[in-house]
C-alpha cells in the first residue's frame, strides 16, 4: 500500500485548500512545496521589524466565494477583521474621501444605474452567469445597463488588476460582482500575521488531520505509466544539498502555475484541447508596479478620523489611479509602535520585462503618493520599489467559464488533476484559487479512483 493516496504539488492557497479538504475527508495526503514556507503568492515576510505581505492583499467576499465555507469545513481557526468601509476614493481635486459607491461619488444618474445593476446581478442565476463567458464585460454592461461611466468605475474598484473591461469575460465579471454584492462583508483581512495568517490557518488544519507537509521539495516530473499516475519525482533543495526524491501515489493534483504543466508531464499525455486552454489562459503575463514603505504614523495625523485600510486616489478626468493600502490599520502589530505599513500601487498592467515603463510608473507612484499624503518622503523609514508579476491571469473573454475550465476530464491521464487560480479564473485571485480547490474536490470524489465509501471514510 502506498504511504500516500494523494500528492498535492504547491502549498499556495489552492494547494493548501484542496489538501485540507482531502485530509478532512480521510485521504492520506502529501503536500509538497518548493519554497521553505507555505502560502505561495499569498504570503508574508518580515523586514526591519515589519510584517510585509507579498503585495496588497485582502480576502474578497468571504461568505459567498467559498472562503468561509472552506475555513468552516476544515475547522481552520482564524479571526478576520471586516474592512468597513471597504471601497473609498480620495479625490485629489477636492481632497475629500467618498464611498466609491455613494451617490456623492457617482452622481445621481450613474448611482441609479449602479443600483439597477446590483438588483440585476443579485438575482441572476448561476446558469445564466455561466452562459456569459463568450462576451466581454463592456458588451454586457452596455447592452444591459447602458451607462459608459460604469466602465471606468469598475476598472477602479474590482479585481482584474486594472485590466480594461473590454478584455474581461462578462461571466467572470458578473460572478465576482455577485459574490461581492451577496457577501456580508466585501473585504476582510486576517487579524494576526498578515495574509500568511490565512495560509497558515489552512496549513495547521491540514497537519492537525494527519496531512504531511514537505517543504523545499521541487517537483520535476509527474510519473505516468499506462496513462495512469504513479507519483512524482523531484529535488529536495536546501543550502548545500540537492537530493533526488521519488514519492508514489495514485492521485496527483498540480497547483503550481498551469504554464509549467508541459514541463512536469510528457506533452504526449496532454491532449491538444488542454494545451490550447492553458495557452489561452496564460498568454498574457504582466508586471505591476508599486511601492511598499514603513512610515512614521504622524504622517497620517492631518487626516484625523479618516483612517482607511484601503482607498483609491483619483484626479477628475484622469484614467490612471493609485491604490493605497494601510494594512496596519487592520492589525497594528504589522508595524512597530508609532509606525504604519503603506502599500501604494499603480493599478495598471505593463508588458512583462518593460523596464523603462516600470521605472516611469514607479516615479509616478512616488509623486502621486506624495500628493495624496503630503510629507510622505520625509516620513519614510524604508521603502521598496516593487515589480509584481502573475497577480492574476487575465480572465479574458472566451477563456473562462465551465466550458473553458481545465478539469481532470480533459487531461486524459487517470489520477491527474489541476487546481489553482488560473483553473477557475474570476476577478478575485484568492476566491478563484479556493473555488478551484472545491471544484477539484468534486472531481476527485466523482471519479472515486480509490473506491472510497465517501461518508464512511470521513474523519
Ligand atoms: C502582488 C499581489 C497582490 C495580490 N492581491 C490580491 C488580493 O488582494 N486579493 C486576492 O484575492 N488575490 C490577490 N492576489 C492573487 C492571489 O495571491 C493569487 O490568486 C492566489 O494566491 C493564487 O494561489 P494559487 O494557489 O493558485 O497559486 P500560488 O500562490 O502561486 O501557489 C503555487 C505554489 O506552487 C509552488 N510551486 C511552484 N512550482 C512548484 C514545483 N515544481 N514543485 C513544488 N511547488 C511548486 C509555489 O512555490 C507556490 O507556493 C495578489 C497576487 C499578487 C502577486
Amino acid at each position: 500500500m502506498n504511504e500516500y493516496e494523494v500528492i498535492v504539488i504547491g502549498a499556495g492557497t489552492a494547494g493548501l485548500g484542496i489538501s485540507a479538504l482531502l485530509a478532512r475527508r480521510g485521504y492520506r495526503v502529501a503536500l509538497i512545496e518548493k519554497e521553505p514556507r507555505v502560502g505561495g503568492r499569498a504570503s508574508t515576510f518580515t523586514y526591519r521589524g515589519y510584517c510585509v505581505d507579498v503585495g496588497l492583499h485582502a480576502l474578497a467576499s468571504c461568505s459567498s466565494s467559498g472562503i468561509e465555507a472552506l475555513l468552516k469545513d476544515v475547522g481552520a481557526e482564524m479571526d478576520l477583521v471586516p474592512i468597513r468601509p471597504s471601497l473609498m476614493h480620495f479625490d485629489l481635486n477636492t481632497r475629500r474621501y467618498h464611498r466609491a459607491t455613494s451617490q456623492e461619488a457617482l452622481g445621481e444618474d450613474v448611482y441609479k444605474a449602479f443600483k439597477e445593476l446590483v438588483q440585476v446581478v443579485t438575482n441572476m442565476p448561476q446558469e445564466q452567469i455561466d452562459s456569459l463567458h463568450d462576451i466581454s464585460s463592456t458588451q454586457w454592461l452596455m447592452g444591459r445597463i447602458g451607462r459608459r461611466e460604469l466602465l471606468g468605475f469598475f476598472k477602479k474598484i474590482t479585481g482584474f488588476a486594472g485590466q480594461p473591461l473590454d478584455a474581461i469575460s462578462a461571466g467572470a465579471f458578473l460572478e465576482t460582482l455577485k459574490d461581492a454584492f451577496m457577501s456580508e462583508v466585501t473585504i476582510s483581512y486576517p487579524s494576526k500575521g498578515g495574509i500568511k495568517g490565512f495560509s497558515e490557518a489552512l496549513a495547521h488544519s491540514f497537519i492537525k488531520r494527519g496531512g504531511t507537509l514537505i517543504t523545499e521539495l521541487c517537483c520535476q516530473r509527474v510519473k505516468i505509466d499506462n496513462n495512469t499516475v504513479r507519483g512524482i519525482s523531484g529535488k529536495k533543495i536546501h543550502p548545500g544539498l540537492a537530493a533526488d526524491v521519488e514519492i508514489e501515489a495514485p492521485i496527483v493534483v498540480c497547483t503550481n502555475p498551469v504554464y509549467q504543466l508541459p514541463s512536469l508531464v510528457d506533452s504526449s499525455f496532454i491532449n491538444a484541447q488542454t494545451l490550447s486552454k492553458i495557452k489561452s489562459i496564460t498568454q498574457d503575463r504582466y508586471w505591476y508596479t508599486g511601492i511598499i514603505a514603513g512610515v512614521e504614523a504622524s504622517l497620517f495625523q492631518p487626516f484625523g478620523e479618516n483612517q482607511f485600510f484601503q482607498f483609491a486616489v483619483d484626479r477628475l478626468g484622469e484614467d490612471r489611479h493609485l491604490l493605497v493600502t494601510v494594512p496596519s490599520y487592520a492589525d497594528p502589530a504589522l508595524a512597530p509602535p508609532g509606525r504604519h505599513l503603506v502599500f501604494a500601487d499603480d493599478h495598471g498592467p505593463i508588458p512583462l520585462g518593460d523596464d523603462a515603463e516600470a521605472c516611469n510608473r514607479l516615479d509616478w507612484v512616488m509623486d502621486m503618493t506624495e500628493e495624496a499624503l503630503p510629507g510622505f518622503r520625509n516620513h519614510i523609514d524604508w521603502i521598496m520599489r516593487v515589480r509584481y508579476n502573475d497577480i492574476l491571469f487575465t480572465p479574458r473573454t472566451g477563456a473562462t467559464g465551465p466550458q473553458y475550465r481545465i478539469g481532470s476530464s480533459v487531461i486524459g491521464v487517470r489520477g491527474l488533476y489541476l487546481a489553482g487560480d488560473a483553473c477557475y479564473l474570476s476577478g478575485s485571485g484568492i476566491g478563484s484559487a479556493i473555488k478551484s480547490a472545491w471544484e477539484c474536490l468534486r472531481e476527485i470524489e466523482r471519479d472515486n479512483l480509490l473506491n472510497k465509501s465517501q461518508a464512511g471514510d470521513r474523519k
